[in-house]
């Protein structure tokens, strides 16, 4: 039998890129400055850069931390109420909780699975603070109305780009849009470091003025604390490796999107599948190929008998788990997100993902519409 088709796997892709890392490695080790040194500051100019160049880029220890600076960073805390989406990963919530203030779950729509200014408006209270949107597998959440909103709210928003590096809405990137954005480098995101690694992106000086203080102990000078910080730095090894992977983020994202339209095509109209759709104004990097069907788990099962690794994003909505159970969610409280749930499915999609890999995915698709 052939080699199972991972769901996901570190290839080196483009090649030659596995050496450039293992030797900036060395050669950063060689240099000896391990904390907040030249390579953690290079990468948040480049990455800033990218982004576009209005924007402060501050390197933190990952996603998570980047979240509740950001919400620490606007001041949102006990009593506020932060607006995050009712599907998708569940760092989005514990963030909000972690900062003091309350997560209030908004349902996506139910093609792009963004959060839209539609369905956060329903759920503004006298307590809202801030919409804090995901840009979920990869696809830009359509920013115009969720900023007009927040605007005429007086809310702040927060985008979690975590998975989109080098996604944009009407030509502008991701993470660009609102007052305090957070970014994750863990491995397997778009641009991914050998370990845990964020970011914080803002184009507000103050707020980034507190980042970079808050991040490491609240210093603004060494050993002078202006606020009560934590430790939350980007690794000088991983900002390294993070320049050489930023440098080819364009064409790995280009990569993504090419496999991503051949799944497109060729799964069309198969079975009662529905593919990912990108909204109009936004751009989608494919962080994750999800596609949707009534029969999941038996589509599910197969795939794995015929070697095709597939994975959940994500098997149980946050109203519904154990430990969120405080809240006092109900079964039935969010339609949308608890559908998502239970039809969504991952397929192998990665830079270095072979032709005939991808070709046995599909055959193996085709084959369980086929059958039932
Ligand atoms: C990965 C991810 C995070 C958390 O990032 P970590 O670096 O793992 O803490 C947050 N939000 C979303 C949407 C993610 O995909």
């Amino acid at each position: 039998m052939n080699q199972p088709v991972p769901f996901f796997q570190f290839r080196d892709f483009p090649a030659g890129m596995q050496q450039q890392v293992e030797q900036t490695l060395v050669e950063t080790a060689r240099k000896a400055h391990y904390i907040l040194g030249p390579e953690v500051q290079q990468f948040e100019q480049e990455f800033g850069q990218f982004l576009g160049g209005a924007e402060t880029v501050m390197g933190v220890g990952n996603g998570y931390d980047a979240l509740v600076i950001c919400l620490k960073a606007l001041g949102i805390g006990p009593g506020d109420e932060v607006i995050v989406p009712s599907n998708g990963y569940r760092a989005t919530v514990n963030a909000v909780l972690q900062a003091g203030a309350t997560p209030v779950l908004a349902e996506p729509d139910a093609l792009t699975y963004n959060m839209t200014a539609e369905g956060a408006r329903k759920v503004i209270t006298s307590s809202t603070k801030a919409l804090l949107p995901v840009h979920l597998y990869g696809q830009a959440c359509e920013m115009e109305p969720l900023l007009d909103l927040a605007k005429a709210q007086q809310l702040f928003v927060i985008e979690d780009a975590a998975q989109a590096h080098g996604a944009a809405y009407k030509g502008k990137q991701a993470g660009t849009f609102g007052h305090c954005n957070a970014f994750s480098f863990y491995p397997t995101k778009n641009l991914g470091a050998l370990g845990d690694g964020g970011a914080v992106v803002t184009a507000d000086e103050e707020l980034a003025a507190f980042v970079r203080m808050y991040r490491n102990y609240g210093e603004r000078h060494k050993y002078q604390s202006e606020v009560v910080g934590v430790n939350s730095r980007l690794d000088e090894l991983q900002a390294a490796v993070l320049r050489v992977k930023l440098w080819w983020l364009e064409q790995l994202n280009a990569e993504r999107q090419r496999l991503a339209g051949v799944y497109l095509q060729k799964l069309q109209g198969t079975g009662d599948l529905l593919l990912p759709v990108t909204a109009k104004d936004c751009s989608h990097c494919y962080h994750i190929f999800c596609i949707r069907t009534s029969y999941r788990d038996q589509l599910q099962q197969w795939l794995t008998e015929q070697g095709v690794q597939t994975a959940i994003h994500y098997p149980v909505p946050v109203h519904l788990q154990a430990a969120y159970r405080f809240l006092n969610f109900r079964q039935g409280d969010f339609p949308v997100a608890e559908e998502l749930a239970a039809t969504s499915l991952s397929l192998p999609l990665f830079p270095g993902l072979r032709e005939e890999e991808q070709a046995r995915v599909v055959q193996a698709v085709k084959q369980f519409f086929e059958s039932i």
